[in-house]
């Protein structure tokens, strides 16, 4: 079957310039937005030409300017959105609205992955203020995605490693600490961890394969559903000694976060949903038609269910 041909947009991103990478190494003709909007953001025109050099095709175009948007889909099967969502960086995600106009106009796309790959927003109807605004967001992109007829898939990656790992699951650490860890709460909720590039793998890998067509599709490694507590043995193991463990309760937590600013407090909602109910791990996934997959990478196991 031949490869469909990809563009990343958000292709500078965190998480997009490993989209770019993984849509490369798996061998799609890949084209990377160029948004005339980055000025003179020297690292992101030097990443952009070394994406060229790896083989990528840069095109021109601007969430201000519809007609190039419908132009740079044109080129293209799939679209892959990365835009911006984690409001201490940037959150642009309503954005994509003018990105479903354009690919509806440009009406040859066969598949469209927008900006997602965290915890699944249509779970989250019930989540806190003011950290629900990233759900409410991203469900208002899906609703247009599908009063638009776009076909598509949601990517719900669960917790980036980088940001929860690094720091032993405490926000506002991304990297461990050799002394001391505050649990939160009793430490035990589940969460489940993925690894960066193996979200961009595993999203790439996903867009020919007709059984993740208007679906969403979980990342959910096996090995990789762990509690805070586990995280911190994980550590423990690796420097040979025991970190010494106070709590913060949800109370105090709560408490803390409102002297926070808005978006501190957005993610803390977020830590809050995850390490206290135990979001991401507190269901199992429902397969209305009994298909399980299991992709031989990092021993991952995918689960996909209609939506
Ligand atoms: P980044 O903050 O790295 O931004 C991604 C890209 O968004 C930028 O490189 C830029 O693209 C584009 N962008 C930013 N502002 C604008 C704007 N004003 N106009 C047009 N484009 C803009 O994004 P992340 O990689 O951190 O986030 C990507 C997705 O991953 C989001 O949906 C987010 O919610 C999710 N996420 C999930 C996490 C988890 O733990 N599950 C953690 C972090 C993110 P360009 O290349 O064109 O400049």
């Amino acid at each position: 079957m031949e490869k469909s041909k990809v563009l990343i947009i958000g292709g500078t991103g965190y998480l997009g310039r490993r989209l770019v990478k993984a849509s490369l190494a798996q061998g799609h003709e890949t084209y990377v937005l160029q948004r005339p909007d980055m000025g003179v953001d020297i690292e992101k025109v030097q990443m952009l030409l070394s994406f060229k050099e790896q083989g990528a095709r840069l095109v021109l175009g601007s969430f201000n300017d519809h007609q190039s948007l419908v132009d740079a889909v044109k080129l293209v099967d799939v679209v892959i959105c990365a835009i911006s969502g984690v409001h201490i960086r940037s959150h642009q995600i309503l954005l994509q609205l003018k990105l479903v106009d354009a690919i509806k106009e440009a009406g040859n796309i066969k598949r469209f992955l927008p900006s997602e790959f965290g915890t699944d927003p249509a779970r989250m109807e019930n989540a806190m203020e003011p950290g629900r605004v990233t759900f409410d967001d991203k469900m208002v992109v899906r609703k247009a995605i599908q009063d638009a007829g776009i076909p598509f898939t949601y990517v719900s990656a669960n917790c980036f490693a980088g940001y929860f790992l690094g720091g032993l699951c405490q926000p506002g650490s991304i990297l461990p600490s050799r002394d001391h860890v505050v649990l939160l709460g009793d430490g035990n909720q589940k969460a489940i961890y993925v690894d960066e590039d193996d979200i961009a793998m595993y999203t790439i890998k996903t867009i020919d394969d007709p059984r993740t067509l208007n679906k969403t599709l979980y990342l959910r490694p096996p090995q990789n559903i762990l509690s805070q507590r586990e995280v911190v043995e994980v550590w423990e193991k690796l420097i040979g000694k025991q970190l010494h463990k106070s709590s913060i309760s949800k109370e105090e937590f709560l408490a803390t976060m409102k002297t926070q600013n808005y978006a501190e407090q957005v993610g803390l909602t977020h830590y809050y949903h995850v390490c206290y109910e135990g979001c991401l791990a507190n269901f199992e996934i429902e397969m209305r038609q009994r298909r399980l997959l299991s992709f031989i990478l990092k021993s991952t196991t995918l689960l996909f269910m209609n939506t």
